[in-house]
This record gives C-alpha cells, sequence and structure tokens, in this order.
C-alpha cells in the first residue's frame, strides 16, 4: 500500500513577498492513472472483506457496501509513480524549513525560485504552464481580504495520482487570485500557533488516519474560531474514526464504480463554488458514493444524475449529493467529491468550482 508518511512531500518554504514560485514538475503519470485508475483505498478497514470487482482492472477494489474505499490496499506497483512535489509558500509555517529560493529538487522535481517577488510571480514548469486556465478568468477583486490557504495532502491510505496536479493548480490559482497559500503534508502545523496564520485548510485527497488526537482539537479549535474547511475527492476517505470530522466532511465515502462520464445536476446554482456552471454539467471523474445521504445537514450543491452512468454499488438512487457546504461548529465546510483525475486539475469549470468553494469557506 501507499504508505503516505513515507512519501510525505518535504515542506519547502520559497519566501517571496507574497507569494513564492514553484514547483516543480512532478511526474504526470497520464498513462498510469490511467491505468491505476479506481484503484483507491484506505487504511481503515471495516473488519469486511471486500469483494473484489472488475477481474479486467488488476489491484481494483470495489468495497462492500459498510466498507471504505477499498480495504485492500493496492499494491505499491499499482501506485500511481508520480513523484511528490513540494512546495511553496507565502504563508511562513512555524515548523517548516525555510529554504528561500532554493530548495533543492527532489525525485525530479524541479523547484523554480522566484526572482523577482514583488511581481508575485510564481513560475511553474510548462506542463503546468499549458493548462487550459485562462489567466484572467480567476481573477478577483483586489480590495477584498485575501484567504489564507493551507493545503493539506496526507496520505495514510490510498495516495492519488492527482495530488500533485491539485497542489500545482491551487498554487497557480492563489497567484491568480491573490491568495497566500501554503502546501504541505506534514500534520505538525495543525497547532494553534501553525494555524493562526490561515484561515482555510484544504484536505486534499488525504486518506486514512492523518491527525493524532492533539492536531485533531487544534483542527476543531480552528474550525470553532470560524475559519473554513474544504474537502476535495478522498478528504471523505479520511479520519473515519474522529466523529467529528466526518460531521465536517458531511458524509463518508462508500464505494466507486470505474472512472467513467456523468452528469452532474447543479441543485444551488447560487453559491460561490457553482455559479459559473451549467445546469447539467457532464464531465469525467470517479464518482463516490457515500455511506450515508448528507442532505439533512448541508446545502448540496451539486447531485450525480444516476442514470447518466454505471454506478454499481456506489448508487444512492434518486438523491446522489456529490458537492455541498454547510456551516459547522462555528466554521464553514465545502466539500466536493470530484478530482480523482489529474485531467481535473486542467479543467476551467472545476478550478472555478474549487476556487468558489475556498473562497467561500475562507468567509468571502
Ligand atoms: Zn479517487
Amino acid at each position: 500500500m501507499s504508505k503516505g508518511r513515507s512519501k510525505a512531500l518535504p515542506v519547502r518554504l520559497l519566501r517571496a513577498a507574497a507569494l513564492g514560485g514553484l514547483v516543480g514538475a512532478c511526474a504526470r503519470s497520464g498513462a498510469g492513472e490511467s491505468s491505476t485508475a479506481g484503484r483507491d483505498s484506505s487504511a481503515p478497514a471495516q473488519g469486511v472483506n471486500p469483494t473484489p470487482a472488475l477481474p479486467a482492472a488488476p489491484g481494483h477494489v470495489e468495497p462492500g457496501s459498510s466498507t471504505t474505499e477499498g480495504a485492500v490496499p493496492p499494491p505499491p506497483a499499482s501506485d500511481d509513480g508520480s513523484t511528490p512535489t513540494s512546495v511553496e509558500s507565502s504563508v511562513p509555517g512555524p515548523s517548516a524549513p525555510t529554504t528561500p529560493g532554493a530548495a533543492p529538487g527532489a525525485g525530479g522535481a524541479t523547484t523554480v525560485p522566484v526572482s523577482a517577488p514583488e511581481t508575485a510571480t510564481t513560475v511553474v514548469d510548462a506542463a503546468v504552464a499549458a493548462d487550459p486556465v485562462a489567466s484572467d478568468r480567476f481573477e478577483r477583486d483586489a480590495t477584498v481580504p485575501a484567504p489564507r490557504v493551507l493545503v493539506f495532502s496526507a496520505t495514510a491510505g490510498y495516495r492519488h495520482a492527482s495530488i500533485e496536479d491539485g497542489v500545482e493548480a491551487l498554487v497557480k490559482l492563489a497567484e491568480q487570485r491573490g491568495w497566500r497559500l501554503r502546501a504541505t503534508e506534514d500534520a505538525n502545523v495543525f497547532t494553534a500557533t501553525g494555524l493562526e496564520e490561515v484561515n482555510v485548510v484544504v484536505f486534499l485527497s488525504t486518506t486514512g488516519d492523518v491527525l493524532d488526537p492533539d492536531q485533531q482539537l487544534a483542527f476543531e479549535r480552528f474550525i470553532r474560531a470560524g475559519n473554513g474547511y474544504v474537502g476535495v475527492h478522498a478528504a471523505s476517505d479520511t479520519e473515519y474514526d474522529w466523529p467529528w470530522y466526518g460531521g465536517l466532511v458531511g458524509a463518508y465515502f462508500n464505494a466507486h464504480p470505474e472512472i467513467q462520464r456523468a452528469t452532474i445536476i447543479v441543485e444551488d446554482g447560487s453559491h460561490a463554488a457553482t455559479r459559473h456552471l451549467p445546469t447539467g454539467w457532464t464531465r469525467t471523474d470517479e464518482w463516490y458514493g457515500f455511506r450515508t445521504n448528507p442532505r439533512a445537514q448541508v446545502d448540496v450543491l451539486l447531485a450525480l444524475d444516476e442514470s447518466s452512468y454505471s454506478a454499481g454499488q456506489s448508487a444512492m438512487g434518486e438523491d446522489h449529493p456529490i458537492a455541498w457546504a454547510h456551516e459547522y461548529d462555528g466554521g464553514r465546510a465545502f466539500y466536493t467529491a470530484l478530482g480523482h483525475t489529474p485531467e481535473s486539475y486542467g479543467e476551467s469549470e472545476f478550478l472555478q468550482h474549487l476556487v468558489g468553494g475556498i473562497e467561500w469557506a475562507a468567509g468571502l
């Protein structure tokens, strides 16, 4: 299985006046992603033997109705193979090493120092620069206070190949939107001091038990102080034994079918995360089903039209929420199950969905 901690990204801070530079060319494993698609798994086994399904896809686990996302972890060979890439920051962290401008590359990552901090230029690799996000599309009103974003992507279970793509995309969005952003896989940032400079924490496809009890308590206090949480994709495949977190994310992952196209119904088009979307939004992803329907506790923003794809054991029937928002224990929580694939982080509509969710959760 993917030993998340053994693959934890080294935190590199590139101190720049506004936004630090970044981020290296991680190995974009397009082929690898397609060959490993759908093989999420998570650490906390629930005592139920998963039933292997879809034998044509070695390593795939189609969890039963009461299992976590693939209780049988994928073999290392099926891991994404991409190179963990780290990242940048403009929010100095209390425990992270500071390596201004010249963080050493690791595992093929290329970190580009920012030579002109005052321009807040984030230098990115060619693959990211070529993505379809228009440079002017995400501009925001500079008179509004900027979100201070912590992106947390530690994995104790399955590790998504798309994490590096997601971090790169968020770094670029931070530059475009004027956010301050730090990305880390170091759970030690979850202290009162470590969180005091941010107002929204993004759990980017985290899996399994990633925070210890003290770190959990620090995060609960962070939310109770009026701050925000954003969960992306496997954030619902995380911390099954922390009931408070279950309430925050809204619902825990249950199962998913193979990656395929599906149509999303925009239920609430008034939210910052959905205003830009067409009423019926058709795209390709790994579509989660959940253990419970969160509708009674949250504002459902997006739901899946189950007639548009083959949900299999992940089916929830007529009412299948897939993204939502709610106020929770004094703070704000936004969750989207979208974002399994690396390609997601090159989709303008999906990125705008994330931007809206993050800025809403930050209290804008
Ligand atoms: Zn996934």
